[in-house]
């Protein structure tokens, strides 16, 4: 590429978002020429490459929520995306389980939700039928969410990065990290490592680094993105066997994590996981990574201190449990009491992408912000993946009024 190549539109993140808001503008506006730029070397590396893998039916989030409206629209459109494309996908559903009668009325509001936002075939059911779906688990009661299903998105992101790129004008382009803008009269200059792009509109989805896009934009919209690492178990080949699909817990409606919960992912292995624990940096995925730049910028920020001190059981907790297997396995066993430490192996592990408040909130729905030239995704979290190709027509619509795209 040469220097300074113009384009429309530059959406910054070659994530499931930002690839799916690119293919939403494209594909409504095929006179306008888009690039994405990602700084890794493939799509997908990040949240959208560590994640569950699980396409979320919409029954847990608040009615009338960005979350509700467009979880259950996107898993629709996935499924149909999925199945024109070729991309290997289950619709195994998945059960929601109370071990405890404490949980029963948290249980009950969330099928309440779940008929609220017309989540389909979802059924209140008891012991025999959570043994009957699931053997080895033990239950008082449960939710059968049947259209709930797992799917690799790395794939899904691929091919939308594939369909982006079919279209002439188009581009998608890894290795290339945005560090910051000059700001023209009718353009942006976008600069990154290597050459250096004008832009007439940006949107940052930049996941995990959306709030330093964002600052770099001038858009200080009050919120941090604090990291909190998802840190999964798998089951050995031998306890495969003890679990059909995926059964869940009942939430905590104080967290916006779902606790954690087993997966048989599409390629047959089984995860357990993810817990929920502040992590010292961003992009790491190790227990003990650390990053001196995203611990200060989580620690210097008046929302985390807030939120540790309103979650400090829950997070301590949540520690412990992080460097204890048996901790862990006793919170698997609590679904499935016959799972042994031999049962269960260390895996995998993904970081969350968290929007605090300053006053201390996480916050739960999907956050947008736009400004002169510039629309920046600022929290997409769970179930983002589900969503993004109804999060992408928003975009496309926001894009359409606020930056008058023609065609
Ligand atoms: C542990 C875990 C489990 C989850 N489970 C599920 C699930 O089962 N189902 C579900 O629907 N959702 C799930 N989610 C949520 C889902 O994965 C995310 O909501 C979704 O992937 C967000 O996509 P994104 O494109 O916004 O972010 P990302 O996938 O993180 O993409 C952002 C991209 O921006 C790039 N970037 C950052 N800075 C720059 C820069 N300066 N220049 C260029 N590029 C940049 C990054 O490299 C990255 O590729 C889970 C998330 C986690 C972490």
């Amino acid at each position: 590429m040469g220097q300074s190549v113009g384009f429309d539109v530059v959406v910054i993140g070659g994530g499931i978002v930002g690839l799916a808001s690119a293919y939403k503008i494209s594909l409504n506006h095929p006179g306008v020429t888009i690039a994405v730029l990602e700084k890794e070397e493939r799509l997908a590396v990040h949240q959208t490459g560590h994640n569950s893998g699980v396409i979320h039916s919409g029954l847990y989030y608040k009615p009338g929520s960005a979350k509700a409206r467009t979880c259950a629209k996107g898993r629709k459109e996935l499924v149909e995306f999925a199945k024109e494309h070729g991309i290997e996908h289950k619709i195994c559903g998945k059960i929601i389980v109370a071990t405890d009668k404490k949980q029963l009325a948290n249980l009950e509001r969330v099928y309440n939700r779940g008929v609220e936002n017309e989540i389909e075939g979802i059924e209140r059911i008891g012991p025999e039928q959570i043994k009957e779906i699931e053997p080895y688990c033990e239950g008082i009661a449960g939710i059968k969410v049947p259209c709930t299903g797992v799917i690799d998105f790395v794939k899904v992101a691929e091919k939308l990065g594939e369909l982006i790129e079919n279209k002439d004008g188009n581009k998608v382009l890894t290795g290339y990290e945005v560090t910051g803008f000059e700001k023209h009269d009718f353009f942006t200059r976008v600069l990154t490592g290597k050459d250096d792009l004008k832009a007439r509109f940006i949107i940052n989805c930049a996941g995990l680094q959306s709030d330093r896009i964002a600052r770099m934009d001038g858009v200080d919209a009050g919120v941090r993105i604090v990291p909190f690492r998802g840190d999964y178990y798998e089951l050995t080949e031998q306890a495969g066997e003890k679990v059909r699909n995926l059964i869940y817990p009942v939430p905590d409606p104080k967290l916006p994590f779902l606790g954690v919960h087993f997966t048989r992912l599409i390629d047959g292995s089984v995860e357990c996981g993810p817990n929920a624990v502040f992590s010292f940096k961003r992009e790491g995925y190790g227990k003990l990574e650390f990053s001196l730049r995203d611990t200060l910028a989580s620690l210097s920020f008046a929302g985390t201190i807030k939120i540790f001190i309103k979650h400090c059981k829950y997070g301590l907790v949540e520690y412990a449990r992080a460097f204890s297997k048996k901790l862990f396995l006793s919170q698997l066993q609590k679904m499935i009491p016959t799972l042994t430490e031999d049962d269960i192996k260390p895996g995998k592990c993904g970081v969350r992408a968290q929007a605090v408040s300053k006053k201390g909130e996480l916050i739960d729905d999907f956050k947008i912000e736009r400004k002169d030239n510039a629309i920046h995704i600022l929290n997409a979290p769970s179930p983002a993946a589900t969503a993004a190709l109804a999060i992408g027509d928003h975009i496309n619509r926001m894009a359409t009024d606020y930056f008058r795209l023609k065609d």
